[in-house]
């Protein structure tokens, strides 16, 4: 367990989605390539909703509608290239997910809404331990840790 510092992405990940795309017969067409670069840009520990992705494009001078942005979100959570997190009050993020980047888990402020990613091998080797014992194939092993940041604690007591 400990902090967790994002690595900056590599070069290798232009080259690496196209080919997890080819091998399913899907094109990388450019506004799923714009999502993921929104996505990859995002500094550690921030995770963006589809409406916020959507303002980002708009403000790239895409033209695109919500709807197709939700699209474009689902099938990269289906195919595995995202994982769509459920963090606080039932809004939706996304994130990128391996091999993008490292396994992590999340401890997220109630009040406040500030995340933190952390990493843990153990929960990762118990997400799959348990899908293995019941036939399942593991997609995405995520942990949410609900809790009061220091800052939110303190202003709580006062
Ligand atoms: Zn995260
Ligand atoms: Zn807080």
């Amino acid at each position: 367990m400990g902090n967790y510092s994002r690595q900056p992405h590599s070069v290798a990940y232009s080259e690496v989605l196209r080919a997890l795309l080819n091998k399913r017969g899907l094109r990388i067409t450019s506004q799923r390539q714009k999502i993921l670069d929104i996505l990859k840009d995002i500094p550690a520990g921030e995770h963006l909703s589809a409406e916020e992705i959507y303002q980002n494009l708009l403000e790239q001078g895409e033209n695109v509608g919500i709807s197709t942005v939700y699209r474009a979100l689902h099938l990269m959570v289906d195919l595995g290239f995202l994982r769509e997190l459920g963090l606080a009050e039932g809004k939706r993020y996304y994130e990128l997910n391996q091999p993008f980047t490292e396994q992590h888990h999340h401890l997220v402020c109630i009040q406040c809404g500030s995340v933190q990613e952390f990493q843990e091998d153990l929960i990762t080797q118990i997400g799959t331990q348990e899908a293995e014992e019941r036939g399942f194939s593991l997609m995405n092993c995520q942990f949410s840790v609900l809790a009061l940041c220091p800052v939110c604690q303190v202003e709580l007591d006062n």
